[in-house]
Protein backbone atom coordinates (compact mmCIF):
# COMPACT_ATOMS: atom_id res chain seq x y z
CA UNK A 1 0.00 0.00 0.00
CA UNK A 2 1.43 2.91 -0.86
CA UNK A 3 -1.32 5.61 -1.34
CA UNK A 4 -3.04 6.90 1.79
CA UNK A 5 -6.61 5.69 1.99
CA UNK A 6 -8.52 8.84 3.40
CA UNK A 7 -11.14 8.06 5.61
CA UNK A 8 -13.97 10.97 5.74
CA UNK A 9 -15.09 12.27 9.28
CA UNK A 10 -18.11 11.14 8.71
CA UNK A 11 -17.05 7.55 8.64
CA UNK A 12 -14.08 7.82 11.72
CA UNK A 13 -15.80 9.99 14.43
CA UNK A 14 -13.27 12.04 15.62
CA UNK A 15 -14.63 15.27 16.85
CA UNK A 16 -12.22 18.01 16.42
CA UNK A 17 -13.25 19.78 19.82
CA UNK A 18 -11.75 16.36 21.67
CA UNK A 19 -8.57 17.53 20.19
CA UNK A 20 -6.85 19.94 22.79
CA UNK A 21 -7.15 23.59 21.69
CA UNK A 22 -2.99 24.02 21.77
CA UNK A 23 -2.81 20.93 19.98
CA UNK A 24 -5.23 22.27 17.77
CA UNK A 25 -3.46 25.49 16.97
CA UNK A 26 -0.04 23.71 16.55
CA UNK A 27 -1.49 22.28 13.50
CA UNK A 28 -3.31 25.29 11.75
CA UNK A 29 0.35 27.45 12.19
CA UNK A 30 2.30 25.00 10.52
CA UNK A 31 -0.86 24.84 8.02
CA UNK A 32 -0.97 28.14 7.30
CA UNK A 33 2.82 28.58 7.05
CA UNK A 34 2.50 26.04 3.77
CA UNK A 35 3.38 22.59 6.08
CA UNK A 36 1.80 19.60 6.37
CA UNK A 37 0.83 18.53 9.86
CA UNK A 38 -1.01 16.10 11.33
CA UNK A 39 -2.42 14.82 14.33
CA UNK A 40 -0.76 11.30 15.05
CA UNK A 41 0.12 8.03 16.88
CA UNK A 42 -1.82 7.86 20.21
CA UNK A 43 -3.92 10.54 20.39
CA UNK A 44 -5.56 9.89 17.02
CA UNK A 45 -5.85 6.04 18.39
CA UNK A 46 -7.42 6.58 21.59
CA UNK A 47 -9.53 9.08 20.25
CA UNK A 48 -10.61 6.55 17.25
CA UNK A 49 -11.09 3.93 20.09
CA UNK A 50 -12.87 6.32 22.20
CA UNK A 51 -10.02 6.95 24.71
CA UNK A 52 -9.38 10.48 25.73
CA UNK A 53 -5.84 10.39 24.84
CA UNK A 54 -2.76 11.45 27.36
CA UNK A 55 -0.71 13.48 24.83
CA UNK A 56 -1.26 14.62 21.12
CA UNK A 57 1.50 13.90 19.32
CA UNK A 58 2.14 16.13 15.81
CA UNK A 59 3.98 14.84 12.83
CA UNK A 60 5.01 17.35 9.77
CA UNK A 61 7.07 18.17 6.97
CA UNK A 62 8.66 21.08 8.65
CA UNK A 63 11.96 20.40 10.22
CA UNK A 64 12.61 21.02 13.57
CA UNK A 65 14.19 24.54 12.93
CA UNK A 66 11.12 25.51 10.59
CA UNK A 67 8.74 24.76 13.48
CA UNK A 68 10.92 26.83 15.74
CA UNK A 69 10.27 29.79 12.54
CA UNK A 70 6.52 29.57 12.78
CA UNK A 71 6.23 28.48 16.84
CA UNK A 72 8.74 30.97 18.39
CA UNK A 73 7.90 29.09 21.91
CA UNK A 74 9.66 26.12 20.30
CA UNK A 75 12.34 24.10 21.92
CA UNK A 76 14.40 21.93 20.14
CA UNK A 77 15.67 18.60 21.76
CA UNK A 78 17.62 15.12 21.50
CA UNK A 79 20.20 13.64 19.51
CA UNK A 80 19.56 10.56 18.62
CA UNK A 81 15.91 11.92 17.50
CA UNK A 82 15.69 15.23 17.48
CA UNK A 83 12.59 16.98 18.05
CA UNK A 84 10.35 20.13 18.94
CA UNK A 85 8.42 20.58 21.96
CA UNK A 86 6.60 23.52 21.32
CA UNK A 87 5.83 25.27 24.86
CA UNK A 88 2.87 26.98 26.13
CA UNK A 89 4.15 28.06 29.54
CA UNK A 90 5.46 24.77 31.46
CA UNK A 91 3.46 22.55 29.40
CA UNK A 92 4.52 21.41 25.87
CA UNK A 93 3.30 19.55 22.46
CA UNK A 94 5.73 16.97 21.00
CA UNK A 95 6.15 18.02 17.09
CA UNK A 96 7.94 15.59 14.78
CA UNK A 97 9.27 15.84 12.02
CA UNK A 98 8.43 13.15 8.93
CA UNK A 99 11.14 10.46 9.56
CA UNK A 100 12.52 8.38 6.60
CA UNK A 101 13.23 4.83 7.33
CA UNK A 102 16.67 4.46 8.20
CA UNK A 103 16.95 0.78 6.20
CA UNK A 104 16.67 1.72 2.39
CA UNK A 105 18.07 5.32 2.85
CA UNK A 106 21.90 4.43 3.45
CA UNK A 107 21.78 7.99 5.86
CA UNK A 108 20.57 6.38 9.18
CA UNK A 109 22.79 3.83 10.99
CA UNK A 110 21.70 0.23 11.81
CA UNK A 111 24.45 -1.00 14.45
CA UNK A 112 24.85 -4.17 16.50
CA UNK A 113 21.64 -6.75 16.54
CA UNK A 114 20.17 -4.35 14.07
CA UNK A 115 19.31 -2.03 16.43
CA UNK A 116 18.42 1.66 14.90
CA UNK A 117 21.35 4.35 16.19
CA UNK A 118 20.65 7.25 14.47
CA UNK A 119 17.22 8.08 13.07
CA UNK A 120 17.55 11.80 12.31
CA UNK A 121 16.56 10.92 8.69
CA UNK A 122 13.65 13.27 7.49
CA UNK A 123 11.12 12.01 4.82
CA UNK A 124 7.67 12.32 3.95
CA UNK A 125 4.60 11.38 5.49
CA UNK A 126 3.70 7.84 3.79
CA UNK A 127 7.84 7.41 5.15
CA UNK A 128 6.69 8.37 8.11
CA UNK A 129 3.78 5.93 8.36
CA UNK A 130 5.79 2.90 7.83
CA UNK A 131 8.93 3.64 9.86
CA UNK A 132 6.16 3.58 12.70
CA UNK A 133 5.51 0.60 15.45
CA UNK A 134 2.27 -0.66 15.14
CA UNK A 135 -0.90 0.21 12.17
CA UNK A 136 -3.18 1.32 14.79
CA UNK A 137 -0.40 4.07 16.10
CA UNK A 138 0.31 4.83 12.12
CA UNK A 139 -3.18 6.89 11.64
CA UNK A 140 -2.80 10.45 10.36
CA UNK A 141 -5.65 12.97 11.51
CA UNK A 142 -5.72 15.96 9.01
CA UNK A 143 -7.16 18.85 10.75
CA UNK A 144 -8.36 21.07 8.46
CA UNK A 145 -10.12 18.33 5.94
CA UNK A 146 -11.45 15.94 9.01
CA UNK A 147 -9.93 13.33 7.37
CA UNK A 148 -8.00 10.34 8.82
CA UNK A 149 -4.98 9.06 6.78
CA UNK A 150 -4.10 5.20 6.34
CA UNK A 151 -1.04 4.08 4.75
CA UNK A 152 -1.02 0.96 6.67
CA UNK A 153 -4.51 -0.63 7.19
CA UNK A 154 -4.90 0.54 10.84
CA UNK A 155 -8.88 1.17 10.73
CA UNK A 156 -9.20 -2.62 9.60
CA UNK A 157 -6.54 -3.42 12.51
CA UNK A 158 -8.48 -1.02 15.13
CA UNK A 159 -11.76 -2.37 14.16
CA UNK A 160 -10.68 -5.70 14.84
CA UNK A 161 -9.29 -4.77 17.91
CA UNK A 162 -5.52 -6.02 16.60
CA UNK A 163 -2.32 -4.71 17.29
CA UNK A 164 -0.20 -5.50 14.27
CA UNK A 165 3.35 -4.75 13.37
CA UNK A 166 4.59 -2.40 10.74
CA UNK A 167 6.53 -4.52 8.28
CA UNK A 168 8.31 -7.58 9.28
CA UNK A 169 8.03 -8.34 13.03
CA UNK A 170 11.33 -9.76 13.44
CA UNK A 171 13.03 -7.00 11.68
CA UNK A 172 11.31 -4.06 13.70
CA UNK A 173 11.62 -6.20 16.95
CA UNK A 174 15.12 -5.79 16.30
CA UNK A 175 15.63 -2.52 15.36
CA UNK A 176 14.23 -1.78 18.77
CA UNK A 177 13.32 -4.41 21.36
CA UNK A 178 11.67 -1.74 23.53
CA UNK A 179 8.54 -2.49 20.94
CA UNK A 180 8.14 -5.35 22.52
CA UNK A 181 7.45 -3.64 25.41
CA UNK A 182 5.38 -1.64 23.92
CA UNK A 183 3.25 -4.06 22.21
CA UNK A 184 2.32 -5.68 25.96
CA UNK A 185 1.44 -2.25 27.30
CA UNK A 186 -0.99 -1.38 24.35
CA UNK A 187 -1.88 -4.78 24.55
CA UNK A 188 -3.09 -4.66 28.28
CA UNK A 189 -3.75 -1.15 28.29
CA UNK A 190 -6.34 -1.03 25.27
CA UNK A 191 -7.85 -4.77 25.53
CA UNK A 192 -6.21 -5.64 22.24
CA UNK A 193 -4.74 -8.70 21.04
CA UNK A 194 -1.28 -9.52 19.40
CA UNK A 195 -1.53 -10.52 15.48
CA UNK A 196 -0.03 -13.96 15.73
CA UNK A 197 2.76 -12.86 13.60
CA UNK A 198 3.54 -9.70 15.38
CA UNK A 199 3.17 -12.00 18.61
CA UNK A 200 5.41 -14.96 17.63
CA UNK A 201 8.86 -13.64 17.47
CA UNK A 202 8.85 -11.92 21.11
CA UNK A 203 9.90 -15.16 23.19
CA UNK A 204 12.62 -15.43 21.32
CA UNK A 205 13.77 -11.89 20.84
CA UNK A 206 13.32 -10.84 24.22
CA UNK A 207 16.44 -11.13 25.31
CA UNK A 208 17.05 -8.23 23.19
CA UNK A 209 15.94 -5.97 26.09
CA UNK A 210 19.43 -6.21 27.38
CA UNK A 211 21.11 -3.72 24.81
CA UNK A 212 18.68 -1.26 25.61
CA UNK A 213 19.81 1.92 27.70
CA UNK A 214 18.79 0.84 31.70
CA UNK A 215 17.55 5.16 31.75
CA UNK A 216 15.30 4.05 28.56
CA UNK A 217 14.04 1.41 30.25
CA UNK A 218 13.07 3.47 33.85
CA UNK A 219 10.72 5.31 31.33
CA UNK A 220 9.19 2.28 29.61
CA UNK A 221 8.50 0.44 32.91
CA UNK A 222 6.68 3.22 34.62
CA UNK A 223 4.37 3.01 31.50
CA UNK A 224 3.98 -0.13 32.00
CA UNK A 225 2.77 -0.52 35.33
CA UNK A 226 1.81 3.48 35.89
CA UNK A 227 -0.69 2.62 33.01
CA UNK A 228 -3.60 1.57 35.14
CA UNK A 229 -3.25 -2.12 34.11
CA UNK A 230 -0.44 -2.67 36.02
CA UNK A 231 -2.08 -6.76 37.12
CA UNK A 232 -2.41 -7.35 33.18
CA UNK A 233 0.42 -6.14 31.96
CA UNK A 234 2.81 -8.08 34.58
CA UNK A 235 0.73 -11.45 33.75
CA UNK A 236 1.56 -10.66 29.47
CA UNK A 237 5.21 -10.28 30.39
CA UNK A 238 5.53 -12.95 31.95
CA UNK A 239 3.69 -14.85 29.31
CA UNK A 240 6.60 -13.64 26.71
CA UNK A 241 9.19 -14.06 28.83
CA UNK A 242 10.09 -10.26 29.43
CA UNK A 243 10.23 -9.48 33.16
CA UNK A 244 13.20 -11.96 33.43
CA UNK A 245 15.00 -8.90 31.22
CA UNK A 246 13.14 -6.32 33.53
CA UNK A 247 13.09 -7.55 36.67
CA UNK A 248 15.30 -10.80 36.76
CA UNK A 249 15.26 -10.94 40.41
CA UNK A 250 11.26 -10.77 40.51
CA UNK A 251 11.01 -13.23 37.73
CA UNK A 252 13.48 -15.88 40.36
CA UNK A 253 11.18 -14.79 43.37
CA UNK A 254 8.19 -15.68 41.61
CA UNK A 255 9.09 -18.43 40.49
CA UNK A 256 10.60 -19.60 43.73
CA UNK A 257 7.17 -18.68 45.17
CA UNK A 258 5.05 -21.24 42.98
CA UNK A 259 7.09 -24.01 44.75
CA UNK A 260 7.00 -22.38 47.98
CA UNK A 261 3.81 -20.55 50.50
CA UNK A 262 2.69 -17.87 47.76
CA UNK A 263 2.77 -15.18 49.42
CA UNK A 264 4.87 -13.46 47.23
CA UNK A 265 3.32 -13.39 44.40
CA UNK A 266 0.24 -12.16 46.49
CA UNK A 267 2.19 -9.39 47.46
CA UNK A 268 2.95 -8.68 43.94
CA UNK A 269 -0.26 -8.81 42.86
CA UNK A 270 -2.58 -6.83 45.76
CA UNK A 271 0.18 -4.16 45.02
CA UNK A 272 -0.14 -3.78 41.40
CA UNK A 273 -4.17 -4.04 42.40
CA UNK A 274 -3.24 -1.09 44.44
CA UNK A 275 -1.49 0.86 42.14
CA UNK A 276 -4.53 0.13 39.11
CA UNK A 277 -7.09 1.29 41.86
CA UNK A 278 -4.58 4.51 42.55
CA UNK A 279 -4.35 5.04 38.85
CA UNK A 280 -7.79 4.63 37.57
CA UNK A 281 -9.22 7.22 40.99
CA UNK A 282 -6.42 9.91 40.02
CA UNK A 283 -4.33 9.27 42.97
CA UNK A 284 -0.45 9.43 42.97
CA UNK A 285 1.70 6.30 42.55
CA UNK A 286 5.48 6.52 42.87
CA UNK A 287 8.11 3.90 41.14
CA UNK A 288 9.80 3.70 44.49
CA UNK A 289 6.80 1.62 45.45
CA UNK A 290 6.96 -0.84 42.42
CA UNK A 291 10.53 -1.21 43.03
CA UNK A 292 9.85 -2.15 46.64
CA UNK A 293 7.49 -4.31 45.92
CA UNK A 294 9.43 -6.41 43.01
CA UNK A 295 12.74 -6.33 45.09
CA UNK A 296 11.25 -7.63 48.42
CA UNK A 297 11.37 -11.48 48.71
CA UNK A 298 15.34 -10.87 47.48
CA UNK A 299 15.79 -8.58 49.92
CA UNK A 300 14.03 -10.14 52.91
CA UNK A 301 15.97 -13.21 51.80
CA UNK A 302 19.56 -11.40 51.65
CA UNK A 303 18.78 -9.34 55.07
CA UNK A 304 18.03 -13.13 56.99
CA UNK A 305 21.55 -13.90 55.52
CA UNK A 306 23.59 -11.21 56.88
CA UNK A 307 21.51 -11.12 60.27
CA UNK A 308 22.93 -14.77 60.26
CA UNK A 309 25.89 -13.56 59.46
CA UNK A 310 26.15 -11.37 62.32
CA UNK A 311 24.99 -7.91 61.19
CA UNK A 312 22.89 -5.76 62.74
CA UNK A 313 19.44 -6.16 61.76
CA UNK A 314 18.56 -2.74 60.52
CA UNK A 315 22.44 -3.13 58.44
CA UNK A 316 21.39 -6.41 57.44
CA UNK A 317 18.53 -4.78 55.25
CA UNK A 318 20.83 -1.88 53.98
CA UNK A 319 23.85 -4.64 52.86
CA UNK A 320 20.57 -7.04 51.27
CA UNK A 321 18.67 -3.43 49.78
CA UNK A 322 22.44 -2.47 48.45
CA UNK A 323 23.00 -6.03 46.44
CA UNK A 324 19.59 -5.97 45.32
CA UNK A 325 19.95 -2.30 43.48
CA UNK A 326 23.15 -3.28 42.50
CA UNK A 327 21.72 -6.19 40.55
CA UNK A 328 18.66 -4.30 39.18
CA UNK A 329 20.46 -1.35 37.94
CA UNK A 330 22.32 -3.51 35.26
CA UNK A 331 18.62 -3.92 33.54
CA UNK A 332 16.41 -0.79 34.42
CA UNK A 333 18.31 2.43 36.73
CA UNK A 334 16.76 4.04 38.94
CA UNK A 335 16.97 7.69 39.95
CA UNK A 336 18.64 8.13 43.64
CA UNK A 337 15.59 9.74 44.64
CA UNK A 338 13.65 6.55 44.18
CA UNK A 339 16.06 3.96 45.25
CA UNK A 340 16.19 6.03 48.61
CA UNK A 341 12.74 5.77 49.48
CA UNK A 342 12.64 2.08 48.59
CA UNK A 343 15.19 1.18 50.80
CA UNK A 344 13.64 3.65 53.71
CA UNK A 345 10.32 1.20 52.87
CA UNK A 346 12.09 -1.69 53.52
CA UNK A 347 14.05 -0.30 56.46
CA UNK A 348 11.47 1.05 58.07
CA UNK A 349 9.03 -2.50 58.45
CA UNK A 350 11.08 -3.69 61.55
CA UNK A 351 9.77 -0.49 62.91
CA UNK A 352 6.04 -1.10 63.11
CA UNK A 353 7.18 -3.88 66.31
CA UNK A 354 7.73 -1.32 68.45
CA UNK A 355 4.62 -0.29 69.73
CA UNK A 356 5.64 2.10 73.00
CA UNK A 357 4.21 5.44 72.90
CA UNK A 358 7.30 7.89 72.54
CA UNK A 359 8.66 5.81 69.28
CA UNK A 360 5.04 5.58 68.11
CA UNK A 361 4.31 9.09 67.88
CA UNK A 362 7.29 9.80 66.28
CA UNK A 363 6.94 7.06 63.57
CA UNK A 364 3.89 8.29 62.96
CA UNK A 365 5.02 11.13 62.02
CA UNK A 366 7.84 10.22 59.66
CA UNK A 367 7.40 11.33 56.22
CA UNK A 368 7.34 7.55 54.45
CA UNK A 369 5.31 6.52 57.28
CA UNK A 370 2.23 6.06 54.52
CA UNK A 371 4.00 4.31 52.32
CA UNK A 372 6.17 1.88 54.65
CA UNK A 373 2.32 1.26 56.50
CA UNK A 374 0.89 0.31 53.17
CA UNK A 375 3.45 -1.81 52.63
CA UNK A 376 3.62 -3.66 55.82
CA UNK A 377 -0.50 -3.86 55.53
CA UNK A 378 -0.01 -5.63 52.15
CA UNK A 379 2.61 -7.96 53.40
CA UNK A 380 0.09 -8.89 55.65
CA UNK A 381 -2.32 -9.17 53.55
CA UNK A 382 -0.47 -11.65 51.70
CA UNK A 383 -0.17 -14.12 54.55
CA UNK A 384 3.66 -13.49 54.75
CA UNK A 385 3.21 -11.96 58.55
CA UNK A 386 0.36 -12.03 60.68
CA UNK A 387 -2.34 -9.38 60.08
CA UNK A 388 -2.27 -7.72 63.73
CA UNK A 389 0.02 -4.98 63.40
CA UNK A 390 -1.85 -3.74 60.05
CA UNK A 391 -5.23 -3.57 62.34
CA UNK A 392 -3.18 -2.01 65.08
CA UNK A 393 -1.54 0.01 63.41
CA UNK A 394 -4.74 0.97 61.21
CA UNK A 395 -6.19 1.92 64.24
CA UNK A 396 -4.05 4.22 66.07
CA UNK A 397 -4.08 6.51 63.10
CA UNK A 398 -7.92 7.25 62.95
CA UNK A 399 -8.10 7.64 67.40
CA UNK A 400 -6.69 10.85 69.20
CA UNK A 401 -3.41 11.56 71.40
CA UNK A 402 -5.19 10.03 74.55
CA UNK A 403 -6.44 6.75 72.76
CA UNK A 404 -3.20 6.08 71.35
CA UNK A 405 -1.31 6.25 74.24
CA UNK A 406 -4.23 3.64 76.18
CA UNK A 407 -3.41 1.63 73.19
CA UNK A 408 0.56 1.61 73.31
CA UNK A 409 0.08 0.72 77.11
CA UNK A 410 -2.38 -1.81 76.34
CA UNK A 411 -0.07 -3.51 74.28
CA UNK A 412 2.70 -3.79 76.46
CA UNK A 413 0.45 -5.33 79.15
CA UNK A 414 -0.14 -8.16 76.82
CA UNK A 415 3.45 -8.53 75.82
CA UNK A 416 4.76 -7.99 79.52
CA UNK A 417 1.58 -10.77 80.55
CA UNK A 418 2.73 -13.16 77.42
CA UNK A 419 6.78 -12.88 78.27
CA UNK A 420 6.99 -12.18 75.24
CA UNK A 421 11.11 -12.48 74.45
CA UNK A 422 11.32 -9.76 72.20
CA UNK A 423 14.12 -10.84 70.17
CA UNK A 424 11.95 -14.09 69.44
CA UNK A 425 9.07 -11.69 67.75
CA UNK A 426 11.87 -9.76 66.14
CA UNK A 427 13.61 -12.25 64.63
CA UNK A 428 10.02 -13.83 63.36
CA UNK A 429 8.93 -10.73 62.50
CA UNK A 430 11.36 -9.87 59.61
P1 LIG B 1 0.76 6.75 24.62
O1 LIG B 1 1.31 8.14 24.47
O2 LIG B 1 -0.69 6.68 24.83
O3 LIG B 1 1.53 5.94 25.59
P2 LIG B 1 1.68 6.53 21.92
O4 LIG B 1 1.41 5.51 20.86
O5 LIG B 1 1.28 7.92 21.62
O6 LIG B 1 0.99 5.99 23.23
P3 LIG B 1 4.31 7.58 22.25
O7 LIG B 1 5.46 6.99 22.97
O8 LIG B 1 3.74 8.88 22.69
O9 LIG B 1 3.20 6.45 22.26
O10 LIG B 1 4.74 7.66 20.72
C1 LIG B 1 4.00 8.36 19.75
C2 LIG B 1 4.05 7.62 18.42
O11 LIG B 1 5.40 7.51 17.96
C3 LIG B 1 3.55 6.19 18.48
O12 LIG B 1 2.15 6.12 18.34
C4 LIG B 1 4.25 5.57 17.29
O13 LIG B 1 3.63 5.91 16.08
C5 LIG B 1 5.60 6.26 17.32
N1 LIG B 1 6.57 5.49 18.14
C6 LIG B 1 6.85 5.63 19.45
N2 LIG B 1 7.80 4.78 19.85
C7 LIG B 1 8.14 4.06 18.77
C8 LIG B 1 9.08 3.03 18.51
N3 LIG B 1 9.84 2.55 19.51
N4 LIG B 1 9.17 2.55 17.26
C9 LIG B 1 8.41 3.05 16.26
N5 LIG B 1 7.51 4.01 16.43
C10 LIG B 1 7.37 4.53 17.65
MG1 LIG C 1 1.71 9.60 22.83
Amino acid sequence: MSQATRIPSSEHGINPREIDKKARSILTSLAKAGYEAYLVGGGVRDLLLGYSPKDFDIATSATPEQIKDVLPSTRIIGRRFRLAHVHFGREYFEVATFRAPHDDSGKGQVGDHGRIINDNVYGTVLEDAYRRDFSINALFYDLNTGEVLDFVGGMDDLKKLQLRMIGDPVVRYREDPVRMIRAVRFSAKLNLTIEPASEAPIHELSSLLSNIAPARLFDEVLKLFHGGMAVKTLELLRSYRLLEHLFPQAEKSLIEDAQGDGSYTRLVQAALNNTDKRIRSGKPVTPAFLFAVMLWKQVKEGSEMYRELGNPELQSVHLAATDAFAEQVKCISVPRRFSNMTREIWTMQGRFQFKNTRRVLSFLEHRRFRAAYDFMCLRAKSGEIISDDCEWWTLIQEVDDQEKDAMCKAFSNISKKGRGNRTGRRNKRN
